[in-house]
């Protein structure tokens, strides 16, 4: 009886089973069904769990409870057992000299995954130490003998909401230059997507394609405009304007600030929780949590924003309609309104149509 086989007899599962496991777990990591012979592979040769250092900056654990809050039992569980956490300052039972002592003998050995939770402060050294240590250099020690480092949710990859602050809050990409980064961004992360990309490099011996902002394409690689469930409201010129109407409530959130139309994300298709919901169904704007644009600070930060979270979108571009102002189309939608004229006026605006006769805005 091989190592695989004795480890499903200690949990009490059938390798009929397992493989349905593994089918139900490549789709829930959203994957193609073409994954589960590799995942099958990799798995049988999963004695050598991939080690993780999971670092924790200036971060709301929110991320870690979202990778360890999958279903029971669910696939994400089973990924879980697949991986080694060496060292997590919230989840590890070892603490003090045990806990460092882990960490330390983790980087002699290498090859692992070091995973970056919140950001890095680096404007000022009295910010965010761990062990003694300031974040940038534990992350950089860390990485020295990695395979790759992760930033994970919006804090770790791009800087996140802490950027908004006076830490000058950077994400890993800004201090780890020498070893591949992989940005999963997101506030917090979603668990498939963090499973998904370790379980592609253990298939596959590489790291999945990155698009410009190194974010898996297999998860950001598609703008989630073009997969909203409301995208039919957003084409019929269809927009919620009032929260409590009953008649609204699954119309195009475009004017209540969502950012679907600029950001690149699969919650659509994948969605959270298990395959449950996501934001926009549960009746939220986007926010653009994976973009790196999602918490600019303003005015002491030259990046272009999303923030405030309800904020309307400047003028975006979409493939086929062209330029789009939502400010307009709130403006366009309200004289419509005022004036009885129908919804399909506004869709005929953001087409870009102009139609005087239905008091269409030029
Ligand atoms: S603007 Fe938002 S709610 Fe409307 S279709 Fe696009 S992604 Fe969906
Ligand atoms: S729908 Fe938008 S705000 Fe919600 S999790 Fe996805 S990217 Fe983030």
């Amino acid at each position: 009886m091989d190592s695989l086989d004795k480890a499903l007899e200690k949990k009490g599962i059938k390798r009929r089973d397992f493989l349905k496991l593994m089918t139900a777990t490549v789709a829930a990591l959203g994957l193609s069904e073409a994954y589960v012979p590799k995942m099958v592979e990799a798995v049988e040769k999963g004695v050598k769990k991939p080690a993780i250092i999971w670092i924790k900056g200036q971060d709301c654990t929110g991320c870690t409870t979202s990778a360890i809050s999958s279903l029971d039992p669910g696939p994400a569980e089973i990924i879980l057992d697949l991986l080694s956490f060496r060292y997590h300052e919230t989840i590890m039972a070892a603490s003090g000299k045990q806990a460092l002592e882990a960490y330390d003998a983790t980087i002699k050995e290498g090859g692992h995954f070091v995973v970056l939770e919140g950001s890095i402060p680096v404007t000022d050294d009295r910010y965010c130490k761990s062990g003694g240590k300031l974040i940038k250099d534990k992350i950089a020690h860390a990485a020295e003998t990695a395979t790759a480092v992760i930033g994970l949710g919006a804090c770790g990859a791009y800087g996140g909401i802490p950027a908004a602050g006076p830490t000058g809050a950077v994400g890993v990409d800004a201090i780890v230059k020498d070893k591949p980064v992989i940005n999963l961004p997101g506030c917090p992360v979603n668990p498939r997507w963090l499973f998904g990309t370790v379980m592609h490099y253990l298939m596959f011996n590489e790291l999945p394609e990155l698009d410009e902002y190194k974010r898996p394409k297999i998860y950001f690689g598609n703008l989630l405009h073009d997969n909203c469930p409301r995208r039919g409201r957003f084409e019929r010129g269809e927009f919620l304007t009032d929260w409590n109407s009953d008649e609204q409530k699954d119309w195009c959130l475009l004017l209540m600030g969502c950012k679907g139309p600029k950001t690149y994300t699969d919650c659509a298709q994948g969605l959270w929780n298990d395959g449950v919901n996501f934001c926009i169904n549960a009746g939220s704007p986007c926010s653009g949590c994976t973009q790196p644009e999602f918490y600019a600070a303003g005015e002491a930060d030259s990046r272009v924003g999303f923030s405030p979270l309800y904020k309307r979108q400047d003028s975006f571009a979409l493939p086929g309609i062209g330029g789009i102002d939502a400010e307009k189309v709130g403006k366009v939608m309200a004289g419509v309104t005022a004036a009885g004229i129908g919804a399909h006026a506004v869709a005929n605006v953001i087409r870009g149509k102009k139609n005087n006769e239905e008091g269409g805005d030029k």
